[in-house]
């Protein structure tokens, strides 16, 4: 048994499925999901992400983080929390630089929401030396100042398709096409959690609804809303996203969603806007993360690491720099958005 014989045997006794669940049995099914059974990351993997292009990632970010801890008092304990650690190669890069930042690390306590166990095995050994806890929903952070944050762990969240049909939608579902996995339309019906895109979409038009982002986004927030702290979203999407952008990626190359279910990375553009809406605190501009790296000092950072390179070494640093923030690359791609507390201001970095 495989997951797409799986998922064709529901199919047929069930009928068709909605996007967001065959989303989520796709990612974390227990047996058979993508992040439960591998490790997708790096160059052998499926995909890089930008803290394993380059650990100026990660510091950076680190740095933000510790300069919005200072800013609020340095509280005398608080929860790193990152939301989807990947293989803790971020939170590894964060407590590296922040080393030096005086009692920033006695007053931790690393906090990673993973939903796969082979994961959380990984992450463990990263971050050997610390002790991180684990967490399975973003009601178990702790009730303390967070310092957070989340690079492509929205874009995994299930999302649901709708196409504009007069002043209704027509859920895109998965379904079967003689014995294949196949996409089709259900019936219209009246989404009142998208009445705001009847404004901006015509028939036919693709819009996608992230359920789960908000609520979320609510629990944080609500956390540095009565604690104090900061939250780092940075993902991939635009403020609000139009279109399919449903897509699975498999040895770095695109390859359609609904072949080799549970084999590939399937993740779906994050709104911005949904996110800023669901945050009961202040948030800042949704902004590029090459402008957030620039503002961070990613060049001065890359200069000074080059100092001790030459030849391939180097090459390959000039083109990390490149990747996390050229425009035609990750810069313009990517987004960041803070999350901060009402007397504060947006971590560094960004602005509100
Ligand atoms: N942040 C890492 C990894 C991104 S991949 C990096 O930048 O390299 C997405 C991560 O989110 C994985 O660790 C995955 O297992 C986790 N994840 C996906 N959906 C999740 C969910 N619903 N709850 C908790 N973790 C989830």
């Amino acid at each position: 048994m495989n997951l797409h014989d799986l998922l064709v045997a529901q199919i047929t006794a069930n009928g068709p499925m909605r996007i967001s669940d065959f989303m989520a049995d796709c990612l974390l099914h227990p047996d058979f999901g993508y992040y439960t059974t591998k490790n997708p990351f790096g160059a052998s993997g499926d995909f890089v992400t930008a803290p394993e292009v380059s650990q100026m990632f990660g510091e950076l970010i680190g740095l933000s983080l510790a300069q919005a801890w200072i800013d609020q008092g340095s509280p005398a304990s608080f929860a790193l929390v990152e939301f989807g650690p990947g293989r803790g190669t971020l939170m590894a890069d964060i407590l590296r630089v922040t080393k030096g930042v005086n009692g920033f690390h006695r007053a931790a306590q690393i906090t990673l929401l993973e939903a796969s166990a082979k994961l959380r095995a990984l992450q463990g050994e990263t971050l050997q030396g610390y002790t991180p806890i684990w967490i399975e929903a973003a009601d178990q952070i702790p009730s303390m100042p967070i310092f957070a944050v989340a690079n492509e762990f929205f874009d995994a969240l299930p999302i649901r398709q709708f196409v504009r049909d007069g002043a209704g939608w027509r859920e895109r579902q998965v379904g079967l096409d003689d014995k294949a996995l196949a996409f089709g339309l259900g019936p219209n019906t009246p989404q009142p959690a998208l009445v705001h895109r009847l404004e901006d979409t015509n028939d036919g038009d693709i819009v996608e609804d992230c359920a789960v982002a908000s609520p979320f986004v609510n629990t944080v927030g609500l956390r540095i809303k009565q604690h104090g702290g900061a939250a780092l979203f940075i993902d991939y999407g635009d403020w609000r996203s139009l279109g399919d952008t449903l897509q699975a990626i498999k040895d770095h190359e695109h390859v359609s969603p609904l072949v080799q279910a549970g084999q590939c990375d399937i993740t779906a553009h994050v709104d911005f806007e949904a996110i800023a809406n669901a945050a009961p605190c202040p948030y800042s501009r949704v902004t590029p993360q090459g402008v957030f790296l620039e503002r961070l000092g990613i060049t001065q950072r890359a200069q000074a690491l080059a100092q001790n390179m030459d030849s391939d070494v180097l090459n390959a640093h000039i083109a990390a720099h490149r990747r996390l923030t050229h425009p035609d690359e990750m810069g313009n791609l990517f987004k960041v958005i803070g999350l901060y507390p009402e007397a504060g201001s947006p971590p560094a970095g960004l602005e509100k």
